[in-house]
């Protein structure tokens, strides 16, 4: 079994699993929210079903753990049961003390990733140039049947699910960015998805944030540790949290704008991963560090009123991150900047707040289910005419690229730093 939290904030306080567990009154008024339960009809693949599942686990009564797998591996941990149950019962945190107590130790890769990510990220990024070097020759293509020989599906799968091979990695577009002037208006956390695989996005956050706060500067940051966290790694996880707490407590007092925020949402919740008793000093660290922490879209949510309009081709619409809104509860400060900088373009699409079943590597684990839930998502964007989809998460940027593609060519998604910086490069150069 590998290590569990053992211990969760919840709404009623910090709690033990099983307290947290049976913080769940089984009332089902859930059902409705649930992804995977809408798409499936099954109580397993429910909120109160996984939170039941946990809850038996804990009291040593389960009966079917290959049944107990398949309902906790297929939870998006989008928590869209915990924004609208009364209680907050923390089903996606239960579904992940689920999985570390059923799964043993993790895959080898996620733990080489996991230990290159702390020791040499680097090399790590040096791996990357190379893969997408060869993925721009179209030779990777080729490479997706011996990875499923090799045993490897999920890596052949996303490689058939990334189209994105950028030349530049956002750590080579800093010194640049960095040019033009740094101050103390705020701090940049750069995700591993805006600074490895969408630098473009990096780059936007960067020029966005300079022209509506002035000049600020990068953190150094290291990865947020969510995938450790999620795939089983929790020292790996809290090694990394420890170290960005550091770097942020010498680089001052500005705020840390992340834009992924997926991992902003993580770094938010940086003092669950410091509940033990021999942990006390680290969590007021981490609580004073996550007070800092700040998505980005809640920046332009709060300029909203000074964004110009961006030259738009047609309607635009905004898809809610999870871990945007249920995990940071960021509902309105996206939708007012991309309302100001759409001009009067803006239509909200039909379920824009269900997740798009990207959900981290869920969408490449669970083609068929995440694919079910991806065709809804592009039908959203499809009765509104959308011709553009605003977002704020990697996965969810992956995820909607290859859903337009394969159901609505007509749509495009960009990251809301993307368009907004592109409303203030436009208004720069008038
Ligand atoms: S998770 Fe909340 S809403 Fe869902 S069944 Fe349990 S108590 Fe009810
Ligand atoms: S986190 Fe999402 S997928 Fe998981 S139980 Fe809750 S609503 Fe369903």
């Amino acid at each position: 079994m590998a290590e569990t939290l053992g211990r969760l904030r919840t709404a009623l306080g910090d709690r033990g699993d099983y307290d947290a567990a049976a913080q769940c009154s089984r009332c089902g008024y859930c059902e409705q929210a649930c992804p995977t339960y809408v798409a499936t009809g099954r109580e397993a693949q429910s909120p109160r079903g996984r939170a039941q599942i946990v809850r038996l686990m804990l009291e040593g009564k389960l009966d079917d753990p290959a049944a107990a797998e398949e309902a906790l591996s297929t939870c998006l941990l989008c928590g869209a049961c915990q924004t609208v149950c009364y209680a907050k019962v923390p089903v996606p945190d239960l579904a992940l003390e689920g999985r570390r107590m059923l799964r043993g130790k993790p895959h080898w890769l996620v733990r080489r990733a996991s230990r290159l990510l702390i020791e040499d990220p680097r090399r790590l990024a040096a791996f990357l140039k190379i893969g997408y070097f060869f993925k721009r020759l179209g030779l990777s293509w080729l490479s997706a049947p011996l990875l499923r020989l090799a045993g490897l599906p999920v890596l052949a799968s996303m490689d058939e699910h990334v189209r994105e091979a950028p030349r530049r990695l956002l750590d080579d577009e800093l010194p640049a960015l960095r040019a033009a002037g740094e101050g103390d208006a705020w701090l940049y956390f750069a995700p591993c998805g805006p600074r490895s695989l969408f630098p473009r996005v990096g780059a936007a956050t960067w020029r966005a944030l300079t022209a509506l706060r002035g000049p600020g500067r990068f953190l150094d940051n290291a990865c947020c540790g969510l995938l450790a966290h999620n795939y089983g790694e929790l020292e790996d996880a809290r090694t990394l949290a420890r170290r960005n707490i550091e770097r942020a407590e010498a680089a001052g007092e500005a705020e840390a704008v992340g834009d992924c925020s997926s991992c902003v949402a993580f770094l938010k919740t940086y003092p669950q991963m410091f509940l033990g008793d021999a942990d006390a000093a680290w969590r007021e660290r981490a609580e004073r560090f996550a007070a800092r922490v700040k998505d980005v879209v809640e920046v332009y949510g709060s300029c909203a009123a000074g964004l110009p309009a961006a030259a738009s081709a047609g309607t635009v619409s905004y898809h809610d991150s999870c871990r945007a809104l249920n995990g940071q509860g960021l509902r309105d400060e996206p939708r007012r900047a991309a309302r100001a900088a759409a001009g009067g373009t803006f239509v909200e699409m039909p379920d824009a707040d269900v997740c798009c079943g990207g959900a981290g590597a869920f969408a490449f684990t669970h083609e068929e289910l995440s694919d079910e839930i991806l065709r809804r998502k592009a039908g959203g964007a499809v009765s509104i005419g959308a011709r553009t989809v605003l977002t704020s998460s990697t996965s969810c940027l992956i995820q909607l690229a290859r859903g337009f593609r394969k159901y609505y060519p007509d749509a495009t998604v960009l990251h809301l730093s993307e368009y907004v910086a592109r409303a203030l490069d436009g208004r720069r150069g008038a």
